[in-house]
């Protein structure tokens, strides 16, 4: 048995809806502008360009139910987006084989120090500190793909103390989850604990401490989290 010098860091997990088994979270692949109403309120142009991605840590789940405010900023925003949980990877994965690779879904939240982002934009610097800080990932439980079925339609929505503000449907998606597990997998050995961060329809923004965020997919359900 390995012995190691110092406590190795406990390892991420999230929790399986109905079960008291968990799931052993390993990288997290964020996708940019993948809707295009959002691509174009960022200012971009929503035709299809080859996807891009960023990664969050494992470290960054949270499944607490709160956000706390992050330091070094006054603009955090909201992305709500569904989370595609993978058992298995491989790579140079085919489209057809794609969702064979997929454990289950989760509700998801990208949060992002938009200030920040903004700032390694501009500079043409990498956007970590924009988008992969301490709980900047709060989850819900997961729910297997054989009680949901592959989740390609369905309201995704977002309400800050009960108003909405963020309201797509999945099938708005311009890269589909089967494309991104085959892209990923040409650049990546992508693995079983794998999530990856499908993207966020319009309406992102900025919330306060005290905020409530309800956040809903169709046919896979909701997560309630408070900004402290
Ligand atoms: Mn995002």
């Amino acid at each position: 048995m390995t012995k190691f010098v110092i406590d190795p860091a406990p390892q991420v997990c999230l929790p399986i809806r109905g079960s008291n088994e968990s799931f052993p979270v390993r990288r997290i692949y964020c996708i940019g502008r993948n809707y295009a109403d959002h691509a174009i309120e960022m200012g971009h142009d929503p035709n299809k360009e080859p996807p891009f991605f960023f990664q969050k840590n494992a470290q960054n789940v949270d499944t607490s139910g709160t956000f706390p405010y992050p330091p070094q900023t006054s603009d955090v925003h909201h992305e709500m987006e569904l989370v595609v949980a993978l058992k298995s990877g491989g790579a140079d994965i085919s489209l057809e084989n794609a969702l064979e690779h997929v454990y289950g879904y989760g509700l998801g939240l990208d949060m992002t120090r938009r200030d920040l982002q903004g700032e390694a934009k501009k500079l043409g610097r990498p956007w970590e500190v924009g988008k992969s800080f301490e709980k900047s990932a709060p989850m819900s439980e997961l729910v297997p793909a054989s009680e949901t079925g592959h989740l390609d339609q369905g309201r995704i929505c977002l309400k800050v103390n009960g108003e909405i503000k963020q309201d797509g449907d999945l099938n708005q998606m311009i890269w589909k989850v089967p494309e991104m597990i085959a892209y990923l997998s040409r650049f990546y050995d992508i693995a079983g604990g794998d999530l990856i961060m499908s993207g966020t329809p319009a309406g992102v923004g900025p919330i306060q401490r005290g905020d409530k965020m309800e956040c809903e997919i169709e046919n896979l359900g909701t997560m309630t989290i408070e900004v402290i």
